[in-house]
């Protein structure tokens, strides 16, 4: 484990988060011979697979706020979220020619619509439309999951060359497991101590995860952790938020600091929820393919990016969020016209409304820019929140 700062680790991740070339990505690459990348979309990839396979998962949460699309654009109406314009942009320039193949897991129809034009465009590569079960029954669900896994696992072994055995699964599971324990770690010391963990500094944390093989990332958090303790940072006076919506396209991470610099500590979000999404750990023994079913199946985070069969139960996990992180309210930030976090959010509001729970909803795009309305609205809605539990 390194002894960095916690400014040069930031640093670090800040790096790996500007370089839309992915350069990290790229020496893993080039330093053994054979060595394949496979591209993912949002919001949930079960990496293990990959990892089993030898090859590198990389997380593709399109081009963020300074890059240009103007290829993108001949592909999606301008109206649309930003994240499928900006990931067309990325491969047509040529930044990700290094990437061996792009799964896109079902979230809605624009990454189902761009999983067909990745095959149009780029018809040597390997390119998987990954299907995720609306249904959580295991005769039902879990049938059709276990058998979307063995092809996808199919698809693998083909590309690298060799058989996934069940003990390399078993390794990678292991690993994940790992990963995720840690992750968990740095979202309980935010919300125990946010002040000492900057959501803009745990959100580049989580962004390097995407880029980093999954044992460098691991590293990467635990010395974050014992940097950010040794760190004497002022406590400020705010209330405290849950972020809601940010699943799939990225709040520009300027929207972020924003958010804290208006008054209001982030204490749980919903960003990059692949590091997340399986909630306990997966077991390392007996067949892999179906204990990772089983995980998705009854141990996922149950978020706009899930569907709820059970009306009653639509909110829970946002309610056991804000219970567990002592919230004082949630933003909803919804990527502009955002099917799964627009259509969620009216269902989501009923729970809080009917509990008194203070929220506040704004759109965004990953390149949004003004950031003054941003923080009158959150300054505004961390005030009123003062003045509320102040009564
Ligand atoms: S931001 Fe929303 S609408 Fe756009 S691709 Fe992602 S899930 Fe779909």
């Amino acid at each position: 484990m390194s002894l960095k700062s916690v400014h040069q680790i930031i640093d670090d991740c800040q790096a790996i988060f500007n370089d839309n070339s992915f350069s990290k990505a790229r020496q893993w690459k080039d330093a053994v011979p054979g060595r394949k990348v496979i591209g993912y979309m949002p919001v949930y990839m079960p990496r293990e697979l990959i990892h089993a396979a030898g090859m590198l998962p990389l997380g593709i949460l399109g081009g963020g706020a300074d890059m240009e699309v103007i290829h993108g654009d001949a592909y999606y109406q301008s109206y649309l979220c930003r994240i499928p314009r900006s990931t067309i942009e990325l491969a047509i320039t040529g930044k990700l020619d290094f990437v061996d193949g792009m799964v896109f897991p079902s979230i809605c129809d624009v990454i189902r619509n761009l999983s067909g034009i990745w095959q149009l465009l780029f018809k040597d590569k390997y390119v998987r439309y990954f299907d995720l079960p609306q249904n959580f029954d295991d005769q039902i669900g879990g049938v059709f999951y276990v058998n979307e896994l063995r092809e996808f696992k199919q698809g693998l072994e083909k590309l690298a060359g060799r058989e996934i055995s069940d003990e390399h699964l078993h390794q990678s599971i292991a690993l994940y497991n790992e990963n995720r324990a840690w992750v968990n770690k740095v979202y309980d010391y935010r919300a125990a101590t946010p002040w000492k963990a900057p959501a803009a500094e745990v959100y580049l944390l989580m962004r390097a995860g995407m880029v980093l093989p999954v044992e460098e990332h691991t590293d990467l958090l635990k010395s974050y952790l014992a940097a950010a303790e040794a760190e004497n940072r002022p406590l400020r006076d705010n209330c405290r938020i849950v972020l809601i919506g940010t699943f799939c396209e990225q709040p520009p991470l300027n929207l972020l600091k924003s958010l804290e610099m208006a008054g209001c500590y982030i204490v749980d979000d919903d960003c990059m929820l692949v590091t997340r999404w399986l909630q306990q750990a997966v077991p390392t023994n007996g067949d892999p393919l179906d204990n990772l079913t089983k995980a998705f199946l009854h141990h996922s985070a149950e978020t706009a990016a899930k569907y709820e069969v059970d009306l009653a139960v639509k909110g829970k996990y946002m309610l056991e969020s804000i219970q567990k992180r002592q919230a004082d309210g949630v933003i909803f930030a919804a990527p502009s016209f955002c099917d799964p976090a627009l259509l969620d959010q009216p269902m989501m509001v009923d729970r809080l409304k009917e509990r008194g729970i203070p929220y506040i909803t704004m759109q965004y795009a990953e390149n949004s820019g003004q950031m003054q309305p941003i923080r009158e609205q959150a300054g505004t809605f961390a005030v009123s929140i003062k003045l509320w539990s102040a009564s």
